[in-house]
């Protein structure tokens, strides 16, 4: 399979230099030429494992592996993952819940970036050179990046996070991890100034081809490919259904649009429902054909405080018939104005995305009454999605809703809606006192790029 830019600009990549490159050269996003039609192969997947399904699946999209050696980075992908199932399902009232959230971090990142960490391990010493890896996170994220490429040959991670402004336990998931190539950097700053610095320093050309500067950020497809599978997976753990709903909680559009190549490949996904937090920017897009920029608001599902949603361009690019001037116009135009319409005739306003916008008071309420009529409980991130998914349920066909971290993650927002319950894991619960290692820098790209150069 050859990869090629959602803005026309880079053609004919094969798949590992689709991993490396990230982002296309040309500000677009990387896709494959193809999707290919596996629907006439699912009656021959039944019986697989988690594991064995992903090689299948990710076969279709990868012909610059050799088999074997796909296979064993797929074991060990998720050899590091605490349920058999890797992403199980469950059944909670009426709704099938997909558990993402049983990776080394208990965030779905996992799935994606254990995978994406071994594949880049792999690709840096066939070719013999080395990355560095730099990446900024609010707190929520950067674990499970830390997590997919903590002792990895070849590759330096470098992770900056604003300096008292994450949780005790966001931090201790990061500086707990000791490896030599792990480097946690607090900026004496907000987060804005940590995704600044990242800016700014890629944007260096002499110094990010010097080091070697990669990012494992949302928009690598290799992270889309992962996701993937665990839509498979749940159609065959929901018993194949002639069809099924599925309830995405979303944030930058990755996960959801992993579900959007599933359904183009033939899974017989009826609609995807996507849920976001009161930054609804998707939300108000798919009511009204409109893409307008809003004011971001900090929520209880932090994950989901976004407002550009960076793989959406992918879903766009489709929508407009692949059709690259159309969609670059399109894109230009929102970051100049922060607004754009008329991508679609009305026509073709796309009818199997369903999407609705959750307050923190209706996060909250679900986590409740989750609790309250279940006895499971919810992160809010997929809280958002669960009360999304109710309102749009109909009894025709199965809804599989999305679980997209463990709640114990969350355990402030937890308290918050169930102050006499204890929310615990014992990975979390074994941090407490663990040596940690970071280093305190200023505001200072001289200063990060000095940590980078040693
Ligand atoms: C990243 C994240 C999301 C959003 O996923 P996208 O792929 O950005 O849509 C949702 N929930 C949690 C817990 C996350 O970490």
């Amino acid at each position: 399979m050859r990869y090629k830019s959602t803005r026309g600009g880079v053609t004919d990549v094969s798949f590992k230099d689709a991993v490396i490159m990230g982002l296309a050269h040309d500000g677009g996003l990387l896709l494959p030429e193809s999707i290919p039609d596996v629907a006439p192969l699912l009656d021959s997947w039944v019986d697989l494992s988690y594991q064995q399904l992903a090689h299948e699946v990710m076969s279709c999209f990868v012909d610059d592996i050799e088999d074997e050696i796909l296979k064993e980075i797929i074991e060990r992908s998720y050899s590091t993952f605490k349920h058999s199932d890797i992403t199980p399902v469950r059944r909670v009232g009426g709704v099938h819940i997909l558990e993402l959230f049983h990776g080394p971090t208990l965030a779905f990142k996992d799935v994606a970036l254990q995978f994406l960490g071994n594949v880049f391990e792999h690709i840096l010493n066939e070719r013999n050179t080395r990355a560095n890896i730099l990446g900024a996170t609010s707190g929520d994220t950067g674990s499970a990046a830390i997590a997919g490429i903590r002792g990895k040959q070849n590759i330096h991670i470098y992770i900056m996070f604003p300096q008292g402004k994450t949780s005790a336990t966001q931090e201790l998931q990061m500086t707990s991890v000791l490896d030599e190539n792990v480097h946690n950097i607090a900026i004496e700053g907000n987060f804005d100034d940590c995704q600044s610095l990242m800016k700014t320093i890629f944007s260096d050309l002499t110094f990010k081809e010097q080091y070697g500067l990669a990012a494992v950020n949302s928009v690598n497809w290799a992270r889309i490919l992962a996701q993937i599978v665990y839509y498979f997976s749940a159609y065959y753990q929901l018993g194949r259904p002639a069809e099924f709903d599925v309830c995405v909680p979303t944030g930058n559009f990755g996960n959801i649009f992993a579900g959007y190549v599933a359904k183009k490949m033939g899974l017989p996904i009826r609609r995807l429902i996507l849920a976001t937090n009161e930054n609804d920017i998707l939300a108000r897009f798919f009511n009204s054909g409109i893409y307008e920029r809003g004011l971001i608001s900090f929520t209880h599902s932090p994950a989901m405080d976004i407002q550009i949603a960076s793989n959406f361009e992918r879903y766009l690019y489709y929508q407009c018939d692949q059709n690259t001037e159309k969609l670059t116009e399109f894109m230009l135009a929102f970051a100049e104005t922060g607004k754009a319409v008329q991508l679609f005739n009305s026509d073709r306003f796309d009818e199997s995305i369903l999407a609705a916008a959750v307050s923190n008071d209706e996060t909250i309420a679900t986590i409740r009454r989750y609790h309250a009529q279940h006895s499971y409980l919810v992160d809010p991130h997929t809280a958002v999605g669960l009360t999304v998914a109710e309102q749009f349920k109909d009894t025709s066909v199965p809804l599989l809703s999305l679980s997209t971290a463990h709640p114990a993650k969350f355990d402030n927002v937890m308290t918050l809606a169930l102050p006499d319950v204890a929310v615990n894991h014992p990975t979390l619960d074994a941090l407490n006192g663990l040596p940690t290692r970071k280093t305190v820098l200023p505001v200072s790209i001289e200063a990060v790029k000095a940590l980078i150069r040693e």
